[in-house]
């Protein structure tokens, strides 16, 4: 069953129970312009309390909010309660919500006008704010007065970047010139969503112009860590292809301590830090750096040379090489650090390591082959 069709069956336990509820957001704009739809939310007069009772598999995603994720076969569905928003405090999430009976009032909370329509469960669609108009003009523009919600909710100015990397749509002027004027309350917006909209924003199809757009109204200016990264990425004409990559190219060119302030997982952070000291260090391609830093790194360094430094580009070649290497960790070794210490008679100490890698270099130059009898020999030799 399709996504669509399981949505509709969720929509019609709400309908059967007296409840109006209505598919929104990102799936509805998707639908409107004729695109694959990604997750299906839904709205509802149903208190989050109310959804629970209805259906037997739920999960608490943020009640505080008003939301409830609703299990059905395979498929998700999150639930958020009509509201309207409470007092703002400090340019960010409203520290409470106020539950409302009406669509129409629930809509107006919400940030762009595409994002602000309704999906009911016979198809017609609910447009209280000109959504499908701006959608077919491809604009982005708030609802209700720019000023204020920029005001309420200082994000907003960042999804609309990310919007018009993902969307390739312009920003209405009045809510441009909103953010020229308030773009310094993104200073009280949070690192973590700030990341997740970013991280958005990278993978758009419209990245460069959305660049190109920061720059020209001068937000970029508020993305501390991140302004850097963003303006050699507009002025290479550069797409970094993860995030991890372009992390690696702010740190490369911006602020190089910046990294660990960041809400990251620490794999992200060792996998940065690993590009970095790929690229810092010699950034040659060959087999010893492939096996020191891992495929993956010397292919994400290799890009950022290309994009920045003009080298060419060794993807293909660096997967050619990997898939040579008789070893690709320590792992690999026809020796362990069991076999040392007996060979010499030794206890384990740092001296393990070293000789270990020694040998591993010796393996991946071709120096000597990778089995038992060899290393041994080898390492008779070479005392
Ligand atoms: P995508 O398809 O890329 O996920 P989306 O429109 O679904 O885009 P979400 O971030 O998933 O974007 O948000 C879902 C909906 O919630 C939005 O369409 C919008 O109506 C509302 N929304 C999200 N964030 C905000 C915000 N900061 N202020 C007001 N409304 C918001
Ligand atoms: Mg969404």
């Amino acid at each position: 069953m399709k996504q669509l069709e399981a949505a509709k069956e969720v929509m019609q336990v709400f309908i059967d129970h007296g409840y109006d509820v209505y598919i929104v957001g990102g799936f509805v704009r998707d639908y409107v312009m004729g695109r694959e739809g990604g997750d299906i939310d839904l709205a509802s007069n149903a208190t989050p309390e109310e959804v629970l009772s209805l259906f037997p598999q739920t999960v608490l995603t943020g009640v505080k909010h008003g939301t409830v994720s609703i299990l059905w076969g395979p498929y998700v569905f999150e639930v958020t309660t009509f509201r309207k928003e409470g007092t703002y405090r400090d340019y960010r999430w409203p520290d409470h919500v106020e539950y409302v009976d009406s669509f129409e009032e629930d809509v107006k909370r919400r940030d762009f006008t595409m994002n602000a329509l309704g999906l009911a469960i016979d198809g017609t669609l609910v447009d209280y704010v000109g959504g499908v108009a701006d959608i077919q003009k491809r604009i982005i523009r708030t609802v209700g007065n720019p000023y204020e919600r920029m005001k309420e909710d200082a994000l907003r100015m960042l999804r609309a970047f990310r919007f018009v990397s993902k969307l390739d749509f312009t920003i209405h002027p009045d809510t441009l010139q909103a953010i020229r004027t308030l773009g310094h309350l993104m200073e009280n917006i949070s690192q973590e969503r700030i990341i997740e909209e970013l991280k958005q924003m990278l993978e758009g199809q419209a990245f460069l112009k959305a660049l190109k757009l920061m720059k020209e109204t001068s937000f970029i200016k508020q993305l501390g860590f991140f302004e850097a990264g963003l303006a050699l990425c507009l002025d290479k004409s550069y797409q970094p292809a993860t995030f991890a990559e372009f992390l690696a190219v702010c740190t490369l060119f911006g602020d190089s301590k910046g990294l660990k302030q960041l809400p990251l997982a620490k794999k992200l952070v060792q996998y940065v830090r690993r590009v970095v000291a790929f690229y810092r260090d010699c950034g040659k391609v060959h087999p010893w750096s492939l096996f020191t830093y891992g495929r993956d790194v010397v292919i994400t360094g290799n890009r950022i040379q290309h994009f920045i430094d003009g080298n060419p580009l060794l993807t293909d070649d660096i997967n050619r090489l990997w898939s040579t290497l008789p070893i690709k960790s320590l792992k690999d070794l026809a020796v362990d650090g069991h076999d040392l210490m007996s060979w010499f008679d030794r206890k384990g100490g740092p001296w393990l390591n070293e000789l270990l890698h020694r040998i591993a270099k010796a393996v991946i130059t071709g120096e000597v082959k990778n089995e038992t009898d060899q290393i041994r020999h080898f390492l008779l030799k070479n005392k």
